[in-house]
């Protein structure tokens, strides 16, 4: 198939799109533009790198299913050193007392969906997770398979070299503007004043995606926001412990020999977070460890050693991600939006993204609930099950 794929952003969604790009059998050229080559600020290598099939929607479950099978295979695909520290720990999400039925109604989606999860009471929580304490919780629902988290940074770099090995070119150069022509996206301008001819251009640009398609006149509602995760060490052993979400949004679990956790911020306190990594250390003292010294006694002694803060690509239409052509300009496909879960939908947007370019249909998955449609109409597909 000749012609010209060019993605813009090289972290895990272009990396992802590139990979299956060759892997569905697209022989013409594959350019990635990649602003920052050492991917620094990116939201790849600064996520918590977690898996779930805990969603709100069934295409999320489905997704991330794909998600885990690639994890699991990886050294199928790529050979016996392929490893990203798959750690299959489940996620525990824990519900307010009254959410019983709710609950059980999204844990039966999700099992329809293929998802593996059990419901528990709080007796069973406190049975099974004895470092617990379920005092006001009134469910828990915990994924036994397919969750968990890994190492997203490895993540990237296999998928770059596996990519670069395939033949797929990586420029270091940021894109900053389109030419068009006849309703096509005709070339991708850089920043060095080049014009790179394309046949197809993939939004893949992550928490800069609104900004990338607004050149185009395209109303994407996605801007980059902070999220701060806290690194701290405790007198508990974290080795056969979940990822745990509470119900007012605090989230922990294990890393090396410590934890990470952290909590998504109130509205009033979530601008846009355009070139802001300073960690929010504040929101640490006010909300994060009041919180998980209450679920778990054992962490009230914790000691942080560090923090971070990253970008989510927050969709505020959904908080989903947004997959496939744009309607008029039919060549330029987006995908983005996962408003903090892209890393684990990395490999089923790659897939079907390359599904589209190169057999004009999704053949596997079908990511058409995820299209731009719904923007241009303002159908929210609501996620729920945002962290
Ligand atoms: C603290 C935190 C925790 C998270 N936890 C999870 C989690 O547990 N699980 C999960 O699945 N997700 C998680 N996420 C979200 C996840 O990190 C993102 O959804 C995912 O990384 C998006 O990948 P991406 O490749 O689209 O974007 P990015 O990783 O941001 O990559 C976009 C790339 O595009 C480049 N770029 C941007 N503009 C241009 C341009 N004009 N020209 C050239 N290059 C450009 C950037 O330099 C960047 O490298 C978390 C995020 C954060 C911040």
């Amino acid at each position: 198939m000749a012609g010209t794929v060019v993605i813009v952003g090289g972290a895990i969604v272009g990396g992802m799109t590139a990979y299956f790009l060759r892997r569905e059998g697209y022989t013409g050229r594959i350019v990635v533009l990649e602003r920052d080559p050492t991917y620094r600020f990116c939201s790849t290598a600064l996520s918590a790198a977690g898996i779930r099939t805990q969603f709100g929607c069934p295409i999320n479950v489905r997704m991330s299913l794909f998600g885990a099978s690639f994890l699991k295979t990886l050294q199928d695909r790529f050979g016996p050193d392929a490893d990203v520290g798959f750690r299959e720990r489940g996620y525990l999400v824990l519900g307010a007392e009254g959410a019983l039925d709710q609950r059980r109604a999204s844990a039966a989606m999700q099992v329809e969906n293929g998802a593996t999860i059990d419901v528990l009471s709080p007796g069973e929580l406190a049975a099974r997770f004895p470092w617990l304490n379920v005092d006001g919780v009134g469910v828990g629902t915990f994924g036994v398979a397919n969750e968990g988290w890994f190492d997203a940074w490895s993540l990237l770099q296999l998928i770059r070299s596996e990519a670069r090995r395939l033949g797929v070119e990586y420029l270091h150069a940021e894109a900053t503007g389109f030419d068009t022509r006849g309703g096509r996206v005709t070339a991708v301008r850089t920043g060095s004043g080049e014009a790179i001819a394309a046949d197809w251009v993939v939004n893949a640009s992550g928490p800069a995606s609104g900004r990338v398609a607004s050149w185009l006149g395209i109303d994407l509602p996605v801007t980059p926001r902070k999220r701060t995760a806290f690194h701290f060490k405790a007198d508990l052993d974290a080795m056969a412990m979940p990822m745990v979400l509470d119900r007012d949004g605090v989230w922990f679990r294990p890393e090396g020999d410590g934890f990470i956790g952290g909590i998504a911020p109130a509205a009033n306190r979530d601008p846009e977070a355009d070139g802001d990594f300073e960690p929010d250390h504040a929101m640490f003292e006010e909300c994060v460890w009041p919180a998980l010294a209450h679920r778990v006694p054992a962490l009230e002694s914790l000691r942080v050693v560090s923090a971070w803060a990253g970008h989510y690509e927050v969709n505020a239409l959904d908080h989903n991600g947004v997959i496939g052509p744009h309607d008029e300009l039919e060549n330029f496909v987006f995908a983005s939006g996962f408003s903090g879960h892209g890393v684990m939908h990395a490999p089923a947007t790659g897939r079907g993204v390359a599904e589209l370019i190169v057999h004009g249909r999704y053949r596997t998955l079908d990511l058409s609930p995820l299209g731009y449609d719904r923007i241009r109409d303002s159908r929210p597909l609501t996620e729920t099950a945002v962290y």
